[in-house]
């Protein structure tokens, strides 16, 4: 059942200045305890080491798509448009508050190391024993199921996927904005309202009139800057790959029979492969932080060293390289043994790259392959382009390969032992200006 609120609640929000809830579900949603979880995970991970504004949670977040999602639906409804499929509103809605409630802390290290997927936990959320299925199940028996399809991208009506996940979706448009206003960088902004105002749903897919085309070059162009400031800025890389090495160590330690001073149930089931919807919902990163405190006095030594490194914000240097040949890599490697480092964690290749927008192929099924659907833009009543075929900008940042190779290792060791490292490899480190 659909029920409204008697009266309408709204949250004060830094982006959008308030959220508004309507409707009774999206309210008992937002009150069930694995929604609450979200305000203890961060949005950007570990970007708060580099912006020390980045505090803001996977909540904040969550309310922000919720409410785009439900500002473009009111467009589509006070307009009439035939096109919007009116009974598919209540779905749109509570996917976009939960399509990242599977979100584990610090997400994406997690991913890597554990491979562990949050969509998949956002669906085993949804339909598993859950106080959010209680509330879904409430409209409808088959209405969990139905918004877990919306977040699998595998929902018979294309564009209520499209408005969740798409190059131009209300997840995107909320987290630039957001990201932007709390590291307190200056790009990443872009006309929201316009671009709200000029979305159009057109034979199942959501298009934007030719008339907000600059809006989205704008939007593209705050993704492309966000990209370089802010999610790829190497001090955030360096702590990423400080806490997979936690992880990785603590791994490695637990599959050799290691006995931690302090291992709670849920990082047991982690590390071990072997977690419980249960066990992941008690997974955030006040615990984790917790962990990394008491492990930061552990008994070996490398965990302890990257557990201080990390909450200690004692992280890894970097030097650009060219190439990583695997002679010079290999040069590396044998120094670092013969100094006492560990080049299994000691040193780590990072090439951060991603594009601002994906430019469509005519072969690409959008949706099949995951692939998100490209922006389209719609001239007069029924004519439709896409939009890196109309706008120089969009084809110019799509070309822009800005990759960079960074080789990051811990500094203080490598410049104590620095009279063994060999010659060809103290100007790399940059060792003989303050050699001994
Ligand atoms: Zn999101």
């Amino acid at each position: 059942m659909q029920k409204q609120l008697t009266e309408e609640k709204v949250f004060k929000d830094p982006v959008h200045r308030y959220v508004y809830v309507q409707d009774q579900t999206i309210w008992d949603l937002i009150n069930t305890k694995e929604f609450q979880r979200l305000r203890r995970i961060r949005q950007l991970g570990t970007s708060y080491l580099t912006f020390h504004g980045a505090e803001h949670s996977r909540f904040s977040h969550s309310l922000g798509v919720y409410e785009i999602t439900r500002k473009i639906i009111s467009q589509f409804e006070r307009n009439s448009y035939p096109d919007w499929p009116v009974e598919e509103r209540l779905v749109s809605l509570c996917a976009a508050l939960l399509h990242d409630v599977g979100h584990g802390p610090f997400s994406h290290s997690l991913e890597e190391v554990f491979d562990t997927d949050h969509e998949q936990w956002t669906c085993n959320i949804l339909l598993g024993d859950t106080q959010i299925n209680r509330v879904l199940k409430s409209v409808a028996e088959d209405f969990p199921a139905k918004v877990a399809a919306v977040i699998q991208k595998k929902y018979p009506s294309p564009i209520v996927v499209s408005l969740i996940s798409s190059q131009m979706d209300a997840d995107r448009m909320d987290y630039l904005l957001r990201d932007a206003y709390f590291t307190g960088v200056n790009y990443g902004t872009f006309d929201l309202e316009r671009i709200l105002r000029v979305l159009r749903p057109h034979k199942g897919k959501i298009v934007v009139k030719e008339s907000g085309k600059h809006a989205v070059e704008d939007y593209l162009m705050s993704r492309y800057q966000m990209y370089w400031q802010v999610y790829f800025h190497p001090v955030t890389r360096s702590s990423e790959i400080i806490l997979r090495q936690i992880f990785r160590r603590a791994k490695e330690l637990y599959g050799g029979g290691y006995r931690f001073g302090w291992l709670p149930e849920s990082f047991k089931g982690l590390i071990s492969n072997t977690l419980t919807v249960e066990q992941y919902l008690k997974l955030d990163e006040a615990l984790a932080q917790a962990v990394f405190t008491e492990w930061a006095e552990e008994r070996d030594p490398l965990l302890r060293d990257l557990c201080e490194r990390f909450m200690n914000r004692q992280l890894y240097k970097y030097v650009t390289i060219e190439h990583p040949d695997e002679t010079l890599l290999e040069a590396i490697r044998e120094c670092f043994s013969s100094i006492g480092m560990h080049p299994d964690y000691h040193m780590e290749i990072d090439f951060p790259y991603d594009l601002p927008y994906d430019v469509y192929r005519p072969d690409q099924q959008a949706g099949e392959k995951k692939e998100k659907a490209p922006i389209l833009l719609l001239h007069g009543e029924d004519e439709i382009s896409e939009i890196s075929s109309k706008s120089d900008i969009v084809r110019s940042i799509t070309g822009l390969h800005q990759g960079q190779y960074r080789l990051y290792y811990p500094e203080e060791p490598l410049r104590e032992a620095a009279r063994f490292v060999p010659e060809s490899l103290k100007q790399l480190f940059r060792l003989e200006e303050k050699g001994d």
